[in-house]
């Protein structure tokens, strides 16, 4: 029996699974991100002890996903120490020797969700990432739409918010008012933040206005709201849904109740599965064409 593999990279963890079928994992093995030496040496020693016969990578960024780029599945300039120019395809296809893919984790999170979660039968979506930046995937009809830099959208600032803003290029722009180190500058600790009843109020008021430019230009059928700081605001997703209704204010002609804005703003039915299951995906697909069966 051959194995599809599949590894999930944050800036934090490294996830390793092991699949026959990308949503049903055998094995899972997570450790934190440390120096890339170590942490790719420990993946490479789970997946030695399977069977693989493909490969598949979600990895944070910014990533090189340029296929006739020379430093193609690069982790290119990142403030994490260690690990700017990091050939990450490169180290473990020479490690593992099977075919290999790698895409953004957003990109990753929306591939499962549409074939295996929220988005089954959904011709669009988009799956927005609120962490440490704030990124998405977008896959319409088949198709990604590769990297649209949604973190840095210009939003309108709560009236009540007088936090500067994080963003080093723009200050105020969505990732500087909305993302995980936003949050904690404004409001310190997470502990703080979830006692703190007009942070739920900005965070929401942040979110959908990303919700809805998002709507304006992509159209797409669904957009599914994940990562690390979408744990805090599932409390959040009520208020984000009445704003969303909102800002709309009966412009979209199929976005005019709240049903259809619940409907419409949802989040991932994988959870945290979301980002190896896609992954593994990715595996799955790189040995179907690269072994000439077609996809
Ligand atoms: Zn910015």
């Amino acid at each position: 029996m051959y194995l599809y593999g599949g590894i999930e990279a944050s800036g934090t963890r490294f996830a390793c699974a092991v699949a026959e079928q990308p949503d049903e994992i055998i094995e899972k093995a997570s450790f934190p991100t440390t120096m890339p030496q170590e942490t790719l040496m420990r993946s490479i020693e789970f997946f030695e002890r399977f069977p693989l016969k493909a490969l598949g990578i979600a990895s944070f960024g910014p990533l090189d996903v340029n296929p006739s780029s020379p430093t193609y599945g690069y982790i290119m300039e990142t403030p994490k120490p260690g690990w700017a120019r990091t050939d990450l395809l490169g180290t473990l296809r020479r490690a593992l020797n099977v075919p290999l893919a790698l895409d953004t984790d957003a990109n990753a999170a929306a591939l499962a969700e549409y074939f295996y979660g929220a988005g089954r039968g959904a011709d669009s979506l988009v799956y927005l990432t609120v962490g440490t930046g704030i990124n998405c995937g977008v896959f319409v009809r088949g198709q990604f739409i590769n990297h649209p830099e949604v973190g840095h959208m210009f939003i309108r600032r709560h009236p009540k918010d007088k936090f500067p803003g994080h963003c080093p290029y723009h200050a105020d722009c969505l990732e500087g008012m909305a993302s995980g180190p936003a949050l904690n500058g404004r409001w310190g600790t997470q502990d703080q933040l979830a006692r703190e009843h007009s942070a739920l109020e900005i965070e929401a008021y942040y979110l959908a206005q990303a919700v809805s430019t998002i709507r304006y230009l992509l159209a797409p059928k669904l957009v599914i709201l994940g990562g690390g700081v979408m744990h805090w605001a599932q409390q959040a997703l009520p208020v984000i849904r009445q704003e969303v209704l909102k800002l709309f204010n009966g412009y979209i002609s199929n976005l005019r109740t709240l049903e259809a804005v619940e409907r419409f703003v949802i989040l991932p039915a994988l959870g945290d599965n979301a980002g190896i299951c896609g992954a593994l995906e990715l595996g799955m697909r790189s040995f179907w064409s690269t072994s000439n069966y077609g996809y």
